[in-house]
């Protein structure tokens, strides 16, 4: 506490910094003990900035820290390519991505192995070997290939593939309420908007089924909040990240996997915390790291900042728990979206 409290006035003392945030004064400065990673399928970040059509949950979760202007994978518009990166901190290609370019659900004997040949390790060994219980809660069958490639005899976290997302969420609260250790991180799957935009188009006219599909994915977030908000010590060690795997709308009004444009690749990247420690445009908040890319979607350039990308997931939640980037990764690994303090700054 002392270290705690100390720390808290080495931030009041300290003069405004000019042109970065400044970290809210009494924020706890150590690392969080729950993250929660959600990743809504097909979500488009516009859906989202629609006048008169408001989504209390989502509008909560991406009331503090938020870019409506994130990133997908910049070769893969598809959920599991896009989601492997969001649980590895890769890119799909490149030597060091992961290399999973699939999206059926993968054969039997199938396991994420990278271009190297050697497996590729998610942000779950990480938490697993610091002692955080994992949980991974799936909306489709695909996400089998997690729960095989990482998780022999359930060692790293809980799998459970949920029928939807109030089912989703039920289990999710049920797994928090069952306090299975001090400090979690979880990553919750929610399919509705993507079966919606399949089945009726992205359609952004209010009344839509893909509106009313996100309005469904936003009641059960609103549950998620509530049991936060019933446990208002937890809550405040807690911070949720959310983003999605890809938008919706191109080639055809029901297709998101064909043709690299805005409608499919421009996504929300959210970072909620308990104790509200970061507020603002995430691009202003990540300073020099990222660089807002307009409509365009850059190629990876070791040179140019790259833009906020749904594979900084992985590196920021695990630098939301104080923990190290998953070995081998490249997203968020070697410049951090964020500032989180650290073990050694408490
Ligand atoms: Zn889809």
């Amino acid at each position: 506490m002392r270290a705690r409290a100390l720390f808290a006035l080495g931030l009041a003392l300290a003069p405004p910094q000019s042109g970065g945030p400044v970290p809210t004064v009494g924020a706890p400065p150590d690392p969080y003990d729950h993250v929660l990673v959600v990743g809504v399928d097909g979500l488009r970040s516009d859906a989202l900035l629609l006048d008169g059509v408001d989504f209390p949950a989502l509008d909560r979760l991406c009331g503090q820290a938020v870019t409506w202007n994130a990133r997908t994978d910049p070769d893969w518009t598809v959920t599991l390519p896009n989601f492997t990166g969001v649980l590895t901190g890769r890119l799909v290609e490149g030597p060091k991505g992961h290399g999973w370019r699939e999206n059926r659900t993968p054969h039997p004997g199938r396991r994420l192995v990278g271009p190297d040949g050697e497996p590729v390790p998610g942000l779950f060994h990480v938490s697993a070997a610091a002692g955080v219980a994992g949980y991974l809660g799936a909306g489709k069958d695909k996400f089998v290939l997690f729960d095989r490639s990482w998780n022999d005899d359930a060692e790293r976290f809980t799998y459970v593939r949920h029928r939807d997302a109030a089912d989703g969420v039920r289990h999710l609260l049920a797994w928090w309420d069952s306090d299975p250790a001090p400090r979690t991180v979880a990553f919750l799957h929610l399919a509705e908007c993507d079966a919606a935009g399949h089945a009726e188009g992205w359609d952004l006219t209010p009344g839509s089924a893909y509106l009313e599909a996100v309005a469904t994915v936003d009641a059960q977030l609103e549950r998620v909040l509530a049991w936060l908000d019933e446990h208002p010590e937890r809550r405040a060690r807690t911070a949720v990240v959310l983003t999605a795997d890809h938008g919706g709308g191109v080639p055809l009004e029901n297709h998101h996997g064909l043709g690299h444009l805005w409608t499919n690749y421009v996504i929300p990247f959210a970072l909620w915390t308990g104790d509200a420690r970061w507020t603002g445009p995430l691009y202003d908040l990540a300073g020099d790291a990222r660089r807002d890319p307009g409509l365009w979607d850059p190629r990876p350039d070791a040179e140019a900042p790259p833009p906020i990308r749904n594979a900084e997931a992985a590196n920021l939640a695990l630098a939301l728990l104080g923990l190290p980037p998953v070995p081998g990764s490249t997203v968020g690994a070697h410049r951090p979206l964020l500032a989180v303090p650290t073990a050694a700054t408490r």
